[in-house]
């Protein structure tokens, strides 16, 4: 009996400890910085990429208007497919055989019923968006995606993140010697990918900027 409620407790706290690492998670993005994870085994191709509400969609507050709902059910249905966020070289013959998109809320987790604020959302959002665009005028003045600037981080008291996963399978998998990322075209806030590409021969890092949408993968696959 002892040892059942051990446990049980220890369950308990995991689950916790669980919900308070992704609740972090979400807080800790960087906006303008997505990750992709890609398994390559055989000829089949898994990948699972996450990417901030603030790039997909430009914002993270909770849906409320008719306007964001349809800017989110719009970001999703971009997401599921594929050839907005990835390309093969086309000998390569891939097909996608599984696509699961979705969005992540803080409040997902929200199972008790707590009634939190949100009152200043809507303010914050202005200053937000101001932000936004200042921002984006500075970037283009000197030509690249600087990193900036704590103004979307303070000024959101939500974070939101766009989740996908992909399966693939692949005639020729062997004739992927790169992949091009047509993601940063789809998505204009977007400013970088931080690929992880695991391989039978080992895992290999990239980080993809908006300004070289391509990463050299020959003799990995
Ligand atoms: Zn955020």
């Amino acid at each position: 009996m002892k040892l059942l409620l051990t446990t049980a407790c220890s369950l308990a706290l995991l689950s916790a400890a669980a919900i308070a690492e992704e609740k972090r998670d979400l807080g800790a993005h960087e906006h303008g910085v997505a990750q992709l994870n890609v398994a390559v085994e055989g000829n089949s191709i898994v990948m699972e990429f996450e990417a901030p509400g603030a790039d997909i969609v430009g914002f993270e507050h909770p849906a409320t208007s008719d306007e964001d709902k349809q800017m989110i059910k719009a970001g999703i249905s971009t997401l599921e497919d594929l050839s907005n966020l990835v390309s093969f070289p086309d000998g390569s013959n891939c097909a996608v055989t599984e696509v699961s998109a979705e969005l992540h809320s803080e409040d997902d987790h929200d199972e008790h019923g707590h009634d939190e604020h949100h009152a200043e959302a809507e303010h914050s959002d202005e200053h937000g968006h101001d932000d936004d665009h200042a921002e984006a005028k500075h970037s283009d003045e000197h030509g690249h995606d600087e990193h900036h600037a704590e103004s979307e981080e303070a000024g959101e008291e939500s974070h939101t993140e766009f989740h996908a996963e992909y399966a693939l399978n692949c005639e020729n998998i062997d004739k992927i010697d790169q992949m091009t990322f047509p993601y940063f075209d789809a998505f204009e806030n977007a400013k970088e990918i931080e690929v992880q590409i695991v391989t039978e021969s080992g895992a290999n890092k990239f980080e993809v900027m908006r300004d070289k949408p391509q990463i050299d993968l020959s003799g990995m696959i």
